[in-house]
C-alpha cells in the first residue's frame, strides 16, 4: 500500500499470530496497534481510533463479538474477523452483526493482507479523483454520499453504511429496475465467490433494509428476486 498505509487494530490472544500479522501489515506499509484481549482493544480503539480492526472472535475475558458489538455501536470502522469457529452459521452470524469480511483460521497471511487491502479500498472510496456521486433516490427519500457512507432520510433520520452495503447500493442503483444476481452483486464488493460469501450479499441486503426502514414484503428499495437476486425499485434521481 506504500503511501497509502492505514492504521490497522490487530486483537488476537496468541502472541505468536499477533507478532506475525503486525510483521506482514508493516510490510505492507501499515500502522498497526495490537491488543491480546478484547479490554486492551477497546481502550486502544477510543483512544487511538483505526481505519481497520482485525478482530480474532475467540479471545480470553470478553468475547470477539462482544468487542464487535461495541465497536459497532462506537461507529463504522471496517471490522475483518478471524476466527477458528468454522461452521457457516457462525461465520453467517458474524458477518450480520456487522464485520466486513471473514477470514477462517488457520489462513495465510497473504490471503489477509489482500483482504485487508480490499477492505481498505471499498471503505476509502474509489481513492484518487473524483469523488463517487451522492445517490438520490425516489425523490430524495434515500440520500446516500458514497464518499462517507452516510445516508439521510426524509423524516431527517441519518445513519452510516458499512462499505460492502454502500457498495452493494451503488452497484443496484447503477441499473434501476434491472435483476442482478447475487454473483453480480458479489463482484461490486469485492468478494469471492464461495457458499458464504453468496449468503453475503443478503446479509448486506437485510442490513441495508433494516437501517433505512425498507420492508422485504413491499419493498420500496429492494426487491428480492426469488432463486435470482436482487432489484433497485426505488427511482434513482438524476444527478446535479
Ligand atoms: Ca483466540
Amino acid at each position: 500500500m506504500g503511501a497509502m498505509g492505514a492504521r490497522i487494530l490487530v486483537v488476537e490472544d496468541e502472541p505468536q499470530l499477533r507478532a506475525l500479522l503486525r510483521l506482514y501489515l508493516e510490510r505492507e506499509g501499515h500502522t498497526v496497534a495490537d491488543a491480546g484481549d478484547g479490554q486492551a482493544a477497546l481502550a486502544a480503539f477510543d483512544a487511538e481510533g483505526a481505519d481497520l480492526v482485525i478482530l480474532d472472535l475467540m479471545l480470553p475475558g470478553m468475547q470477539g463479538e462482544t468487542v464487535l458489538e461495541a465497536l459497532r455501536d462506537a461507529g463504522d470502522v471496517p471490522v475483518l474477523i478471524t476466527s477458528a469457529k468454522r461452521s457457516e452459521a457462525e461465520r453467517i452470524a458474524g458477518l450480520r452483526a456487522g464485520a466486513d469480511d471473514y477470514l477462517a483460521k488457520p489462513f495465510n497471511p497473504h490471503e489477509l493482507t489482500a483482504r485487508v487491502a480490499a477492505i481498505l479500498r471499498r471503505s476509502r472510496g474509489t481513492g484518487a479523483g473524483e469523488p463517487p456521486p451522492i445517490l438520490s433516490l425516489d425523490g430524495g427519500r434515500l440520500v446516500l454520499d458514497p464518499a462517507s457512507r452516510r445516508y439521510t432520510l426524509t423524516g431527517g433520520d441519518t445513519g452510516r453504511l458499512t462499505p460492502g452495503e454502500s457498495a452493494l447500493l451503488v452497484a443496484l442503483a447503477a441499473h434501476p429496475g434491472a435483476v442482478l444476481a447475487r454473483q453480480q452483486l458479489l463482484d461490486a464488493v469485492a468478494r469471492r465467490p464461495d457458499e458464504v460469501y453468496e449468503r453475503v450479499v443478503d446479509v448486506h441486503v437485510a442490513n441495508v433494509r433494516r437501517k433505512v426502514g425498507d420492508d422485504p414484503g413491499n419493498p420500496w428499495l429492494i426487491e428480492t428476486v426469488p432463486a435470482t437476486g436482487y432489484r433497485l425499485v426505488a427511482t434513482v434521481d438524476p444527478g446535479p
